[in-house]
């Protein structure tokens, strides 16, 4: 069904800072790319948002009939230490640390992606490249950016001439920085570095002896720049002009401004209507990151093996709390937020369940059609998921009326209602009917009534009452145990 016809989506375009209508360039087809992570390290939470935010968006797409072709990489060689073109490489520094491969890291790290990403319910995106695949396109690159004059070699690493290409384009215009003040703000290099300028960046890097991940290349054996890798291969799939280009809001500087760059060289175009950017998860007031040891492993919340949260919470909780925030938001994570989100979810589930049970009237005194329309204008409006979750919490309320017998459906509009907010609930925000409420706090108090009961009952010789309880609970496998200190009990 090509329900994307009858709707109007508007995309926040981080290029043109503003909310545009969003127009495929081939109608019913869209091309998306979205820079995937570096293999080095498990996944942290904030990771998974920002994949978990274009899920989200690709889920909508092809709710919509979209046929998409979602591209997202693998970085698995060039991500160097620090943006500057300064460092080891993070996977060869990681092999060496742990004397493995670079292969066995890159192997070890993309099936903990691939699993988190599985339990997130993130669906896989159409082609997952990777860098080390596409050495041969980023040459060839490299090639064509040195013919048109905008890159420089030296001592067998080629960088990229940002002044030469701002002469003729704007090397800035993503993340709104000026290069003339940049040059003027910046210390001149110290005589280490080979560029010419600090803004040049590295295309290809000759590999020192002891750099291990190294190719032939014209130049000298050595690797590709971490930019290039995402030119060659959103080039490769989508071509030289594709819809949207995602990624985390660090990345736009000075990641995606080199892509723009290079692509442009290249292609004399540029490369990405849309530019997309999904905004931070932060813990502790401060962005969750790697590298300053803030952040939380997302199997460590599903199992509660951690020291930030009270209990384990599951996957599809984390989801819907992630879900409860518009992914151009920061957003804040701690235990609470956690627990108020699972009994939101809880209550969006047992609603979800009930709705099955409810019979149809023959009036319909709820506007269903408003109400599905208030959901799709959510998603247009730059996919706008805590409006939606706000709807689908108006379904709620009516579901609690349908089943009071306070309101009534018609047989037709009971129907709709029901696939709305199946596709809603599950093929749009990509929640799962999987997770068992824990009781267990609910069923000792329970247990703990029947003991007091119990107490009455042998304060006023009532035996046969008494060990009826006793009985009663063993049979159930809860077994009373009187002591000094007084009742207890055990669970089988
Ligand atoms: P990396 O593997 O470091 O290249 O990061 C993979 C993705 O996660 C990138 O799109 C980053 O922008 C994103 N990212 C990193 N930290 C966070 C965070 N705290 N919140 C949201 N996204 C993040
Ligand atoms: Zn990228």
């Amino acid at each position: 069904m090509e329900l994307y016809k009858h709707q109007n989506i508007k995309i926040y375009n981080s290029l043109s800072k503003s909310k545009e209508t969003f127009k495929s360039l081939e109608e019913g087809n869209i091309g998306m790319y979205v820079c995937g992570p570096t293999v080095y390290s498990n996944v942290h939470l904030g990771n998974v948002r920002t994949f978990m935010s274009f899920d989200l968006i690709y889920r909508y797409f092809l709710h919509l009939g979209y046929k998409v072709r979602y591209v997202r990489n693998i970085t698995d060689a060039g991500h160097l230490e620090n943006d500057a073109d300064e460092g080891e490489d993070r996977i060869s520094k990681k092999a060496r640390l742990e004397q493995l491969e670079p292969m066995e890291v890159v192997q070890q790290y993309t099936v903990d992606f691939h699993n988190i990403m599985n339990k997130m319910n993130n669906l896989p995106p159409s082609i997952e490249p990777t860098a080390t695949g596409h050495i041969i396109e980023q040459i060839e690159i490299i090639k064509t950016i040195l013919e048109k004059g905008l890159a420089y070699i030296v001592d067998g690493s080629v960088y990229f001439d940002v002044l030469k290409y701002n002469e003729t384009a704007q090397y800035g215009i993503l993340s709104g920085r000026n290069i003339e003040d940049a040059i003027h703000n910046t210390r001149t290099l110290d005589g280490q570095s080979e560029k010419k300028n600090p803004q040049d960046f590295a295309l290809w890097k000759k590999a020192k002896p002891e750099h291990i991940m190294r190719w032939p290349s014209p130049w000298s054996d050595g690797f590709p720049g971490w930019h290039l890798e995402c030119t060659a291969m959103s080039t490769k799939y989508l071509g030289s002009k594709f819809d949207i280009h995602g990624g985390g809001m660090d990345l736009k500087f000075p990641h995606h401004e080199c892509e723009i760059a290079q692509a442009k060289s290249c292609n004399q175009t540029d490369p990405v209507n849309y530019w997309m950017h999904a905004n931070m998860l932060i813990m502790n007031g401060q962005k969750m990151a790697k590298s300053t040891g803030n952040f939380i492993l997302p199997n460590d919340i599903f199992t509660g093996e951690n020291t930030i949260l009270s209990k384990a919470f599951a996957p599809s909780v984390v989801r819907f709390f992630m879900l409860q925030a518009h992914y151009r938001s920061v957003l804040d994570f701690s235990s609470e937020a956690l627990e108020a989100s699972e009994k939101g979810f809880f209550k969006l589930m047992e609603a979800v369940n009930n709705l099955t049970n409810i019979k149809a009237g023959r009036t319909s005194s709820i506007n269903i059609k408003a109400w599905e329309d208030a959901c799709y204008s959510a998603m247009n409006d730059d996919f706008n998921s805590p409006i939606l979750i706000a709807q689908l919490f108006e379904a709620v309320r009516y579901i609690n009326l349908l089943k009071l017998e306070s309101a009534t459906l018609t047989q037709e509009d009971l129907d709709r209602f029901t696939t709305l907010i199946n596709a809603f609930v599950f093929d749009v925000l990509g929640l799962e009917n999987n997770v068992k409420k824990d009781t267990s706090s609910q069923l000792g108090a329970v247990v703990e009534v029947l003991i007091k009961l119990r107490n009455e009952a042998r304060a006023n010789k009532n035996w046969a009452l008494s060990d009826q309880i006793r009985d009663e609970l063993l049979e159930k496998g809860i077994q009373l145990k009187d002591g000094k200190e007084g009742t207890t009990f055990s669970i089988n």
